[in-house]
């Protein structure tokens, strides 16, 4: 993002909050730029050690070896509970830096890192005592846009890719439009898609990717928008263009990129065959062992087995309706007749248990006791706006629109937020 611009900077729909911001901008790259770079104390022989919390490790393990003592691991311990609420480190993800003022002297100072936005310092002071005090990482978001067109033969994923769109932020995007796609019969080529997404700087330097803030799609039926929104209670959500709810109750491909091998159809008579198998539910292909999320959030109903549906799960969420996941492999821990889940929660595992010819999720949503086609069925929204709300929401469309206009013609440019 070297060569990204900013194009305007959206903290309130104010114009003097976007100069001010511009300003601060203007002096941050300064700041950037300006001098020889130095660390926190200004000396450049500072030594540090970084460690990455391994499987198995503990507080001691991790601190003795770095010469500190008994002591020292039974106050850090302490100290970490009580003023930086971490009494547990995570392997893989949280990281310990020991800071030196060259190789050979004692600790001075440890960071505990447990997310690039929340760094803990600890020091210790000439009588042994350890303090402990979160350090701020001032967070600089941009909004970035990005564009791309399905070709021939392409999933939304490769198309997606192409457009050098992040896995993390296309997994979400999938997420959001699988409400209301379904990506197997609305995907064609020449389709084109949009994402407005952040990114999070700290000290110039990109750290991580953020929200997803909007999304468009050409679908067969009408474009899908979709805009990340807070509410003046503060909760966020995400909503079409008109302001309803664009998070439905229940999610229509519950298996992220999972292609359809077969579909819903209704219980017809055949004319020379006498019967045919109405196939009440959709298929989706996915290996063995892939995690089945729930549609929607629920009580589950039923976790049994029988010959047709093999191990199988029922959930009946709010309202009128119930989904059904069968020839799961095995069930998800926890997860019983009675147990509320939320939407996205782990139900079980795919498989090929009853009939089945191969791996698969057959998904069922019953609507008042009655299938329905879950790539058609009409789905309730869980969060719609109010009045208030809603003219809030369109004024801030109206102002992402004309950000994601100008974005689309020069895509170096960013969105300052
Ligand atoms: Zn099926």
């Amino acid at each position: 993002m070297e060569k990204a611009k900013k194009l305007i900077t959206i903290t309130n729909l104010t114009r003097m909050v976007m100069a001010l911001a511009i300003l601060l901008g203007l002096i941050a790259i300064y700041l950037i730029f300006s001098g020889p770079r130095t660390n926190e104390t200004g000396n450049f022989t500072i030594n540090k050690t970084v460690v990455v919390v391994a499987n198995g490790d503990t507080l001691s393990g991790l601190l003795l070896p770095q010469g500190l003592s008994h002591n020292d691991v039974i106050a850090i311990d302490k100290i970490l509970k009580s003023d930086a609420n971490i009494s547990t480190l995570r392997a893989e993800r949280d990281k310990l830096e020991f800071i030196r003022s060259d190789a050979t002297a004692p600790v001075s100072k440890i960071v505990v890192i447990t997310s690039p936005w929340n760094q803990v310092e600890l020091t210790c002071d000439d009588s042994g005592a350890w303090a402990c005090k979160k350090l701020d990482i001032a967070r600089d978001t941009r909004a970035v846009h990005k564009s791309g067109e399905i070709q021939d033969g392409d999933s939304f994923y490769l198309a997606g890719q192409r457009a050098g769109i992040p896995t993390s932020i296309l997994a979400e995007v999938y997420d959001l439009l699988a409400f209301e796609m379904d990506f197997e019969r609305d995907v064609r080529a020449g389709q084109k898609f949009s994402v407005l997404y952040e990114e999070n700087f700290s000290d110039g330097k990109k750290i991580d990717n953020g929200r997803v803030l909007a999304v468009s799609f050409q679908a067969l039926r009408g474009n899908v928008k979709m805009y990340y929104f807070k509410k003046s209670d503060g909760t966020t959500g995400y909503y079409d263009e008109n302001g309803n709810g664009a998070i439905k109750s229940l999610k229509r491909t519950p298996i992220n990129n999972a292609k359809i091998t077969s579909k819903f159809s209704k219980n017809r008579k055949h004319p020379v065959l006498g019967y045919t198998r109405a196939h009440k539910g959709v298929d989706f292909r996915a290996s063995t062992g892939t995690p089945i999320p729930a549609a929607g959030a629920g009580r589950v109903v039923a976790r049994s087995y029988n010959r047709g549906h093999g191990n199988f799960v029922k959930i009946r969420h709010n309202g009128s309706f119930e989904t059904l996941y069968a020839h799961m492999s095995k069930f998800a821990k926890g997860v019983n007749v009675g147990t509320t889940v939320r939407q996205g929660q782990t139900i079980g595992y795919v498989g090929s248990t009853g009939y089945s010819t191969g791996p698969h999720l057959h998904y069922e949503i019953i609507k008042d006791g009655v299938h329905v086609n879950p790539m058609t069925v009409k789905l309730p929204a869980i969060n719609n706006l109010g009045k208030q709300d809603k003219e809030k929401f369109l004024k801030y469309r109206q102002v992402i629109d004309t950000g994601i206009e100008q974005l689309s013609k020069n895509p170096s440019l960013y969105i300052q937020l």
